[in-house]
C-alpha cells in the first residue's frame, strides 16, 4: 500500500466510542464497505499479496470475515468456508470453545468444508484482532478438520493488545493496518 492508499483506508474506518460497552472503541468498517474507491483498494491489495500463496480456500471467520473473506475467495479463484458462531451452520461440525472476558464462547465449522484431501491451504481473515481469542479459535478448527491455516490476515490490528503475538505461536499473522 502506497502512503496515499493507506491513509484513505485509515479514513474511511470509523471510531465510535463507548460501543457496545463504555470504554471499547468500536472500529466501524460499515464506512469503509460502503466507500467504493477505499473497498476497491482494500481487496485488490489483498488480491495482489495473497496470489503467490496457491491457496485452497478462504476462511471467514463470522459476521464481518465473511465481507472480505468472501470477495476475496472470488477474486483469487477459490472457495470460500465460514466459521460461524455455535448453532449456526446445518451440516456436521467441529467447534472449538474460546474464553471470553466472563464466560466462553464457541465457533463451528462443517466438518468437510475444506475437502476430503488432507493440508488444504486455507487464508483465516477477520475484520480485526483484539485479544486474538476468535481467531486462535478458528485457527485450531481450520488444524482439527485436518486443513492448514497459512496465515491470518486482518483488517486491522490492536496493537496495543497481546493478541497479535499470541495468534503467532499458531500461524504467521498480517494486519493491513496497525491501530
Ligand atoms: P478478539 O477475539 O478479542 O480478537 O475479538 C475479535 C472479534 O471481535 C472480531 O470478530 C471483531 O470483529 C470483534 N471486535 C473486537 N473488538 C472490536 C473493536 N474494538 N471494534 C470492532 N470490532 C471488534
Amino acid at each position: 500500500l502506497t502512503v496515499d492508499q493507506k491513509a484513505l483506508l485509515e479514513s474511511a474506518i470509523r471510531d465510535i466510542p463507548d460501543f457496545p460497552k463504555p470504554g471499547i472503541i468500536f472500529k466501524d468498517i460499515t464506512t469503509l464497505l460502503n466507500n467504493a474507491e477505499a473497498f476497491s483498494t482494500l481487496m485488490t491489495h489483498l488480491k495482489t499479496r495473497y496470489e503467490s500463496y496457491n491457496l485452497d480456500f478462504v476462511a471467514g471467520i463470522d459476521a464481518r470475515g465473511f465481507i472480505f473473506g468472501a470477495a476475496l475467495a472470488q477474486m483469487l479463484g477459490v472457495g470460500f468456508v465460514p466459521i460461524r458462531k455455535k448453532g449456526k451452520l446445518p451440516s456436521t461440525t467441529v467447534s472449538e470453545k474460546y474464553s471470553l472476558e466472563y464466560g466462553f464462547d464457541e465457533v463451528e465449522v462443517h466438518m468437510d468444508a475444506f475437502g476430503s484431501d488432507k493440508g488444504a491451504k486455507v487464508l483465516l481473515i477477520d475484520d480485526l484482532i483484539a485479544t486474538g481469542g476468535t481467531a486462535k479459535a478458528a485457527a485450531s478448527l481450520i488444524e482439527k478438520v485436518g486443513a492448514h491455516c497459512v496465515e491470518a490476515c486482518f483488517i486491522l490490528g490492536l496493537e496495543f493488545l497481546p493478541g497479535i503475538d499470541s495468534l503467532t505461536e499458531l500461524t504467521p499473522v498480517y494486519t493491513v493496518i496497525g491501530v
